[in-house]
This record gives C-alpha cells, structure tokens and sequence, in this order.
C-alpha cells in the first residue's frame, strides 16, 4: 500500500504518459511483460547499464531487456557498427556482405548449428523451428515443459491465458527424468520434437540438471524425435551457451536477443541434415522469408558483438564474475536467516521465496510471485530497475561496484518486504 502511494506520487509524468498512450494502445501497452500495477515508468534513455526515467529518475537497468540487453545501451563498438551499416544503407533486398559473416560466428560458437536461417526473433525462431521438426519427422506434437516461455505464442504458463497457436502440444513437468519417460514411452511415436529451455526462464529460471538433458537428449533419439534447445536467453552463458557447458548437442538450436547486439534478431539451425531443407536448390525446398531476416542493422550489431565484445573469453569471464555475484547474494540472503532462494545460473537470476530452490514451475511456492512484486517496486526507490516479474539481468557494462549496490539493494529490499508476506 504505501510503496504503491510513494510509487504514485514520485512518477507524475509516467502516469500521465501512460494514461495517453491508453488512447491507441490497449491499457497504454505493447508488450504485455513490461505492465506492472499501477502503472509502468517510461523511460526517456538509457545509456551503458542505466536508464533514466520521464521523471529524471535514474536506476541501474537490470531488466536488461530481457537478456538483449548484455552489451549495456551504449557500447561503442556496437554502436560504430551500427552506424557504419547505416552509411550503407538500409534492407538491401538481396544478400548483403553481413549474414554469412554473423552466421560463421555462430557457428564456431556453437557447432551444433551447422547451418542456419535468420529471423526477427526469439518467437519467430522457435515458431520455424518447430514447423521445420514436424515436417522432417512427418509427426505432429511437440513436448514441451510446464511454466516454459518460447515466445508470445508458444508459451506454457501453469496458470493464466496463453494465446499459442493451436499446435499439438504434450506438456511434462520440467527437471522430471520419470514424468518426461512415462510420456515418451506413451507419445513418443507421435512427438516430432522435444523443445525445452535448458534454464525454465520465465517460470523462474531453474537450470536444468545433466540428468534431465541426458535424459532428453537419450528418449529423443531412441524415439526418433529431435530435441531442440532454445538458447534464446542462454546462449550468452558461457562461451557455447548451455549445450557448451553440459556437452549435449542438440538437434536444433533456436537463437535470438543479445546475438543482434542489442536489436531485433532471431536465428534457427542444426544440423546438415535438417537445415538443408532450405537450400533454395534442393528438390523439396522449405520457403522461409522475411523482409527483415537479414537487416543489415542488426547482423553488422551482432558481428561486432561477438568479435569484439563479447568473445569467448569475455564469455567466460562474465559469467564467473556474475556467478560470484549469485553466489554472493544467495550467502548474504542466508547469513541473514531470510528465507529467499536465488535461482538462475551466471547473469540470469530470479528470487524465490522458500526454504529450498524450486527444480520446475510446480514447486515454485506460492508466496514467490508477491514477494517479487514487493522487492520490484522497493528496488525502484534504490535506484535498481528489475523487470516487473523480477527476473535479475546482469549486463557487460556493470562494474564491481555497481553489482556491490546491486546486491546490497537486493538483500536489503528482501529483508524489508519478507516481512509483508
Ligand atoms: N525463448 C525464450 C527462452 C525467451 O526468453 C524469449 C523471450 O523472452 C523468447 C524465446 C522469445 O523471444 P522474442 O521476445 O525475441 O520473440
């Protein structure tokens, strides 16, 4: 109560901003993730890792755009190459001296995708991922995971409205060898593919246990299924993503976010085998298009990116300092008795209210979601910007003493909202 009244007061413009934009866009918004009660901030820029909202307020942005957000707003080589693509002009409508270059870099980075097809993002990329599986293995389901997000419409919430197009879907809690083993020895033959995040994101990023991969990479093949790993988030843990860490390759890889450097991006692949089917050359040709699949913008963005920036020793680097940080905060949470858990893996975490860590969205406990909407609203009077569902975002730009105000702010707006609860 008085967090919202203080909330209220200290963002006139916002609200008054977000009263207008009511007029054309239902309840002011485009992007239902970004709404929170009573109203969202509006934000007028952001530069490196901080944003600065209508009001002047500024915050450290730990939102990170949901994962694009790794290089920070402002990185400089991403922006020279923004602008040199610039000078250049801008969708060519032809092949451009950009896409093969992104498309190499990610395959050294990540192998399994021996060949790959751009998009505009993460959605767009399981969406043709998803179709590609079900027309090389002529079978109709897909198996996906209780609580999992794989875009706006393909998306497996335990409770609420989902608006997914109408696939034939098999949902198994995630985490759980048995259950997914029941149901492949019951559905296996009707399952083209098997898509699972390799860190249940949006139901609170849980990582997936070596077992449970191994589990799905095994079932997947014994059944003649592909399983497909959507690294649209983590792909930026670590060097090769998680399929580089846990040593499991997949048969397709679906890609987006922080790979077109800060701007709209998707990428799907695997292997040879499958991906050929969309050589315009070949004798059953798959048409895939899209005016904006190789926006020179955004590749050149995403080349820079990881040739420059985020190379693999920065990868690795990066995530073992925001390792350290989750490391850190989980001990600090428990050295002062709080109940509060910090799941995640590197620069991708997520509070959780318990004695234990939740494995899949089921054992998410009940009081989570209201502590998260209390430390998201208190961290806005620190100064630390979370998304509204309160997923934590570490980005390139953020130094030792801003994740040390990170962290304090996160503990401190624990301790004093737990008591709420
Ligand atoms: N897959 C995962 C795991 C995601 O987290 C997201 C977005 O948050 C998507 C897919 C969809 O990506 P986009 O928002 O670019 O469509």
């Amino acid at each position: 109560g008085e967090l919202t009244e203080r909330y209220v007061a200290a963002h006139p413009r916002s609200r008054a901003l977000m009263e207008q934009a009511g007029q054309h866009l239902p309840g002011g918004n485009t992007r239902s993730v970004l709404h929170f009660e009573p109203f969202p901030l509006v934000m007028e820029s952001g530069w490196a890792d901080r944003l600065r909202d209508v009001d002047s307020s500024e915050y450290i942005d730990c939102a990170g755009e949901f994962s694009a957000g790794l290089y920070g707003h402002s990185d400089p080589t991403i922006r020279a190459a923004i602008e040199a693509a610039l000078d250049n002009g801008l969708v060519l409508g032809a092949p451009n001296r950009y896409e093969a270059r992104l498309a190499e870099l990610i395959a050294q980075r990540f192998p399994s995708l021996e060949q790959m097809r751009f998009c505009n993002s993460g959605t767009e990329a399981n969406l043709l991922a998803v179709m590609t599986a079900r027309i090389v293995t002529g079978r109709d389901s897909i198996l996906v995971f209780s609580g999992a997000y794989h875009g706006g419409v393909l998306s497996y919430p335990t409770g609420g409205n989902a608006m997914n197009v109408p696939l034939d879907v098999v949902m198994t809690p995630f985490n759980d060898v048995e259950s997914f083993t029941s149901v492949m020895s019951q559905q296996g033959p009707k399952i083209a593919a098997v898509l699972v995040e390799p860190v249940l994101g949006a139901a609170g990023n849980m990582v997936a246990s070596q077992e449970f991969l191994e589990a799905l990479r095994k079932l997947t093949r014994d059944h003649g299924a592909l399983l497909i790993f959507d690294e649209v988030k983590t792909s930026r843990l670590g060097e090769g993503g998680m399929q580089g860490r846990t040593a499991i390759t997949p048969d397709m890889t679906t890609l987006g976010k922080y790979l077109g450097g800060g701007l709209s991006f998707g990428a799907f692949g695997g292997t040879r085998h499958v991906m050929e089917r969309f050589d315009p050359g070949h004798p059953d040709a798959l048409k895939h298009a899209g005016t904006f699949n190789n926006n020179p913008l955004s590749l050149a963005a995403g080349i820079a990116g990881l040739r420059e920036v985020f190379t693999r020793e920065r990868a690795e680097e990066f995530l073992s300092i925001s390792e350290r940080f989750r490391e850190e905060l989980a001990s600090e949470l428990k050295r002062r008795g709080l109940p509060v858990q910090v799941s995640g893996l590197g620069s991708i975490l997520s509070l959780h209210y318990g004695e234990t860590l939740p494995r899949n969205a089921e054992a998410v406990h009940p009081a989570t979601m209201k502590l998260r909407r209390l430390v998201h609203l208190d961290c806005l009077e620190k100064g630390v910007y979370l998304t509204a569902r309160g997923d934590i975002f570490l980005s390139l730009p953020m130094t030792e003493g801003t994740l040390t105000h990170l962290k304090d702010s996160l503990v401190a707006s624990a301790e004093s909202e737990v008591a709420y609860l």
